[in-house]
């Protein structure tokens, strides 16, 4: 990796800040001092040093997106746009995977990261972990519904869900609602509405577990979990 690139990304200030940082001679590389801001080196393997600290690596990196609509949950595929086309050029070296997947229509809360024992922790069935979905659906969702999904409804292939909380947040010919369940079968919002006859138009994921979407980002962008966020989903 690049040192420049390295250090930027250990918070050590923007690429432009970080070359004045190398030609103050602050940073050593294996007890050498760095000279060159492009100088390439293993970040596992060599030592670097600024203003002799050592500089841990971090290997992991967790990004809240607010998923926009027509991009994939995958990390790459050789027709659509997919939700790693939509970050920036310093944090593509992580190696990132969305946890979970989002329909291409739907838009909101997901996570990227290269760490796979928080993936498989989030994604096991056996932990339930709870996500929470905003939803506006087609006609007048009623109490009749709240009821099906408090017991689980039956899916199109026979599948029987586990309970969902249902919570109706506006009853008209467009209701508005949220929906929190414990599964991540394929579609399944969609798919427990259509159970009970109804179509969902607009789909939005709110939570996963602890995290919950970050609301002042603009879809399509995406930051750093905070040291909280991350303490809180392990
Ligand atoms: N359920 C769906 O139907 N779609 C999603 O994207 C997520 C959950």
């Amino acid at each position: 990796m690049r040192m420049d690139k390295f250090l930027a990304n250990m918070g050590f200030g923007t690429r432009k800040e970080v070359k004045q940082l190398i030609k103050s001679k602050a940073v050593t590389l294996n007890e050498e001092t760095v000279k060159d801001s492009g100088k390439q080196f293993d970040p596992e393997a060599d030592i670097v040093r600024v203003y002799r600290d050592v500089v841990a690596y971090k290997p992991f990196l967790y990004l809240m997106l607010n998923k926009p609509s027509g991009v994939i949950s995958a990390t790459e595929d050789y027709k659509e746009s997919t939700v790693i086309d939509l970050l920036d050029a310093d944090v593509r070296h992580y190696d990132l995977h969305p946890v979970g997947r989002l329909d291409k229509d739907t838009v909101g809360l997901l996570l990227l990261t290269n760490d796979g024992d928080l993936t498989h922790q989030l994604l096991s069935p056996k932990k339930k972990v709870p996500k929470k979905y905003y939803a506006h659906i087609e006609g007048q969702v009623t109490d009749a519904d709240v009821a099906a999904f408090a017991k689980g409804v039956t899916l199109d292939d026979g599948y029987e869900t586990k309970p969902g909380k249902l919570t109706i947040l506006e009853s008209a010919s467009e209701s508005v609602i949220e929906l929190v369940i414990t599964e991540g079968k394929f579609h399944q919002v969609k798919r427990m509405f259509e159970a009970v006859g109804k179509k969902v138009v607009y789909l939005k994921r709110l939570e996963m577990g602890s995290l919950r979407l970050d609301e002042s980002l603009q879809e399509g962008d995406y930051r750093e979990l905070t040291q909280e966020e991350l303490e809180h989903l392990y």
